[in-house]
């Protein structure tokens, strides 16, 4: 069994994803949610966006199956296997200004946004080129007319996944979220791995019925 790397409570990282790879991301404890980033490997300035994305595969509800496009119109990850079926691609990273807003009485926590600003650094990535993350297992419904947003606990349970691959050479940016609603108040680790193919087919054919479950559940 590969092992996995381990995103301690309220930090992130960064690393390398080759095309045709696939970085499988966990919910080790249950109900925490991980920014995602991606920039294409060969120029930072291109990265995923959810505009593009939302366009191109005409939904905000992305699940298994469903591309992210990047602000130049090129996919750079297909999501190919997800055990929760509900993330966010609407919300912009937590930050010191985020923790002012709704947290005043609470400690300012530099949170995700400073977190990938410090990850990314290194290869080049501006705080101001970080754009909208894709935030795994972020439960963010959006109320038909209104419009109205809420930021609800995920639904993710203990050791539930997703799982991305890389259709071009990408620099990922994760996190283990540091805002309080949206992780349900507790702050969490993440686990991630890299493999060279689709992992865990058996697996995923096993729970495959608990995950729609899951899915219908939540609609
Ligand atoms: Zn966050």
């Amino acid at each position: 069994m590969n092992e996995f790397e381990v995103i301690p409570p309220r930090s992130g990282v960064a690393f390398e994803l080759r095309e045709g790879q696939t970085l499988t991301v966990y919910d080790p404890l249950g109900s925490q949610v991980a920014d995602l980033l991606a920039f294409a490997a060969d120029d930072v300035r291109e990265v995923i966006s959810n505009g593009r994305t939302f366009d191109y595969e005409e939904t905000i509800s992305l699940t298994t199956g469903n591309r992210l496009w990047s602000n130049r119109s090129q996919v750079l990850l297909e999501i190919v296997e997800d055990a929760v079926g509900r993330h966010d691609f609407l919300l912009t990273p937590c930050s010191e200004a985020t923790f002012r807003h709704f947290y005043p009485d609470k400690p300012v926590h530099r949170g995700c946004f400073g977190n990938l600003a410090e990850a990314l650094a290194p290869y080049g990535v501006e705080p101001d080129a970080i754009p909208t993350a894709f935030n795994l297992f972020m439960n963010v419904p959006v109320e038909a007319g209104s419009g109205k947003l809420s930021v609800l606990p995920p639904t993710s349970r203990a050791g539930d996944w997703i799982a991305l691959l890389a259709r071009r050479d990408c620099i990922i940016g994760l996190t283990a979220c540091s805002a309080y609603a949206s992780n349900g108040g507790t702050f969490k680790p993440i686990h991630y791995r890299i493999s060279n193919e689709r992992p865990f087919s058996r697996e995923v054919d096993d729970r495959s019925g608990e995950a729609q479950t899951l899915h219908h559940r939540h609609d």
